[in-house]
């Protein structure tokens, strides 16, 4: 169950409100939001149990029966999508969003390189990790800290948000400091600690699914970050583990609509590491954004065979021109998003 109190409640009604589900025997637990105040009832409610008796009490605005665990990533309870706005570029409404930029933020110059390319192309999000999750310990993990303010500058010059992965809560500082949208990988999923201290934030989170998580386990992690009091909170698909190893990752495009059907969050897909093979992430791509993704999270790179991670996947810039040029016809027939034409005038040099 969802309860929904006033923007001003007083601390006398909150507290009266808190006695009597108490009383009921309803676990209840508060989420404040920058706007409104949540009461998320934790455990299941008795059918006979009447929710006007809730709905009548002072200081509560609505009441919603939730039968779904995850409450407040649930569509039961707000029918509308979320949408939000980063920098003045709207997430999850007609706009479709796409990041794309390297898998590694590898020096100054390369980002700067990608930035000018991707945002001649009308992107707004530029992404490229500092902080790497590796399977090797010997592979190369990340600029850290130098990296991140390379990728905050080329940004700031070519007018993009930035997208960053935060792979531990000793990194919230840093990671803040330098990007308009957290990410957290599919390893970090279910690290229920990071979680609950991103609910604490005041900058949206790209939630990745985990490579081996439900749906449900998938909006529970959400659910972390909703209730902490953080309602900016984008889901992505990234691909799964399956039977099938032909390709790196299985991308579950189904997810799409499911997410839409059972959660007002907005969804994206990564191709890239849904595929782990540039040729595939044109084909899942347009077959993401005919599903419902309300963005896409895509890896590119000026000389993929350099990169220092991911290079199989990561498009060429031709690719990833024609790749746009794809998606602006898609949409055009899909009618209900759209991408943002290329730069005819490029203001940068
Ligand atoms: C990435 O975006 O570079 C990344 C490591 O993604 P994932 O967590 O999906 O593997
Ligand atoms: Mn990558």
């Amino acid at each position: 169950m969802i309860i929904v109190l006033h923007k001003n409640i007083q601390g006398s009604d909150l507290t009266d409100i808190l006695r009597q589900l108490e009383e009921w025997g309803l676990e209840a637990y508060i989420a404040q939001f920058e706007h409104r105040s949540i009461i998320s009832i934790a455990n299941k409610v008795h059918s006979d149990f009447d929710i006007r008796k809730i709905a009548l009490l002072k200081g509560v605005v609505d009441v919603y029966r939730v039968d779904e665990p995850y409450k407040l990533a649930s569509r039961t309870w707000k029918k509308n999508s979320t949408c939000f706005e980063v920098k003045g570029v709207t997430v999850g409404a007609e706009e479709l969003n796409i990041i794309a930029g390297p898998c590694s933020i590898e020096s100054e110059e390369h980002i700067f390189e990608m930035a000018a390319l991707i945002s001649k192309e009308g992107v707004k999000f530029i992404r490229g990790g500092a902080f790497k999750p590796r399977t090797s310990p010997y592979s190369f993990q990340g600029l850290g800290i130098e990296g991140l303010k390379m990728i905050r500058k080329a940004a700031d010059t070519y007018d993009l948000r930035v997208v960053t992965e935060i792979m531990d809560a000793s990194q919230i500082d840093d990671v803040c400091l330098y990007a308009d949208i957290v990410q957290v990988g599919t390893r970090n999923m279910q690290n229920f600690y990071l979680l609950k201290q991103l609910g604490k934030i005041n900058k949206p989170v790209l939630l990745k699914r985990g490579m081996s998580a439900q749906i449900t386990e998938w909006l529970m992690a959400a659910e972390y970050i909703l209730s902490g009091g953080n309602e900016k909170v984008i889901l992505c698909e990234r691909g799964i583990r399956t039977f099938d190893h032909t390709g790196r990752n299985t991308l579950d495009v189904s997810a799409i609509p499911i997410v839409h059907e059972l959660s007002h969050l907005p969804i994206f897909a990564d191709p890239s590491h849904g595929t782990g093979n540039r040729n595939r992430v044109i084909p899942m791509s347009l077959a993401s954004v005919a599903a419902g993704a309300d963005g896409l999270m895509i890896e590119v790179h000026s000389c993929p065979e350099k990169a220092l991670s991911d290079g199989p996947q990561a498009l060429y810039p031709e690719q990833f021109m024609a790749l746009m040029t794809q998606l602006r016809a898609l949409t055009s027939v899909l009618q209900n998003k759209h991408v943002r034409e290329p730069q005819k005038n490029t203001i940068w040099v």
